[in-house]
């Protein structure tokens, strides 16, 4: 017989360009059932007539994320906020014992210490992804493969005006990733080298140096340059549209029961 459980989601972020996109992505998804919809705004709102959806039912927008859990008997916490909010969500998302899956960006190493520690003491898992992206993800893995190659690289990245925080967590993610996967080059100091404008060579992580570009139009793209003698190679994902994140928070979603304590990366679960 068909199982008809349907897996209870509340999205937090509810409102934002993410989470709508999610929303709908969960409305539309026959294993899933919406159970809540948590954001700071618009509260007391239908988020289906948000979403322009027609319903039989109405589900209001609530900012209280614990209450909406121990009401709803919720199964999954999806989290798209923002870096200023999202670590005090995730303490209280674990604290009720409730899995969550993440795709806030802006942690750091010592950020993610205290997820550790939190999904280990509440006995949860946390799945926190900087791209949900299954070509962002290969886009990673490729060019840890072309690092072994080459000495030098250079990550671009570019995205819509509204993000709140630079560089992306992608573009760090890679930069570690392609760090850790060769050995060190000699960092050729050039005496000479003037930077007319402060910052004209982007951020830098070890000598690997990032340039974030934020501009209308935009959504999520991340070109990773990699320079040889004689050669470059360029490696480029281009997230088009949010549906773009969908199938990794899909899959996610899919296996977070299976997973244990905090997973950080899409890679981790994509066997590749
Ligand atoms: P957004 O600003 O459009 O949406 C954020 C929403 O969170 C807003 O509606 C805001 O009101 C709400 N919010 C703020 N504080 C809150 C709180 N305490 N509780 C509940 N809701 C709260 O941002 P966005 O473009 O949707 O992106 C959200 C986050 O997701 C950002 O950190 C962004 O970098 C990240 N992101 C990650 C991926 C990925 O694949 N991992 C992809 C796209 C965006």
């Amino acid at each position: 017989m068909k199982n008809l459980y349907k897996k209870k989601i509340i999205v937090s972020g509810a409102v934002g360009r993410m989470g709508k996109t999610i929303c709908k992505m969960v409305i539309n998804e026959d294993s899933y059932e919406l159970v809540g919809a948590v954001d700071v705004i618009e509260q007391g709102n239908d988020i289906y007539s948000l979403l322009g959806m027609e319903s039989k039912e109405e589900l209001y927008i609530n900012n209280d994320l614990v209450e909406e859990i121990n009401g709803k008997k919720a199964d999954v916490v999806i989290d798209f906020t923002n870096p200023e909010v999202v670590m005090k969500n995730i303490e209280k998302v674990l604290k009720t014992k409730t899995n969550m899956v993440v795709g806030t960006t802006g942690f750091d190493q010592a950020d993610l210490k205290k997820v550790r520690k939190w999904a280990n003491e509440y006995d949860t898992s946390i799945m926190i992804a900087p791209n949900f992206a299954l070509g962002a993800v290969m886009m990673m893995e490729f060019s840890r493969k072309a690092a072994q190659f080459f000495k030098q690289a250079e990550i671009i990245e570019l995205h819509h005006d509204g993000k709140m925080d630079a560089p992306s967590g992608t573009a760090v993610k890679t930069a570690e990733m392609i760090s850790e996967s060769r050995e060190k080059p000699k960092e050729k100091v050039n005496k000479k080298f003037i930077e007319k404008l402060k910052g004209a060579r982007g951020a830098k992580l070890d000598d690997i140096h990032i340039h974030s570009v934020r501009l209308q139009g935009l959504v999520a793209h991340q070109e990773v340059i990699f320079g040889g003698e004689g050669q470059t190679l360029k490696i480029r994902h281009d997230s088009i549209n949010r549906e773009s994140f969908m199938p990794g928070i899909k899959l996610a979603v899919n296996k977070i029961e299976k997973l244990r304590g905090l997973v950080y990366g899409l890679d981790q679960i994509m066997d590749i």
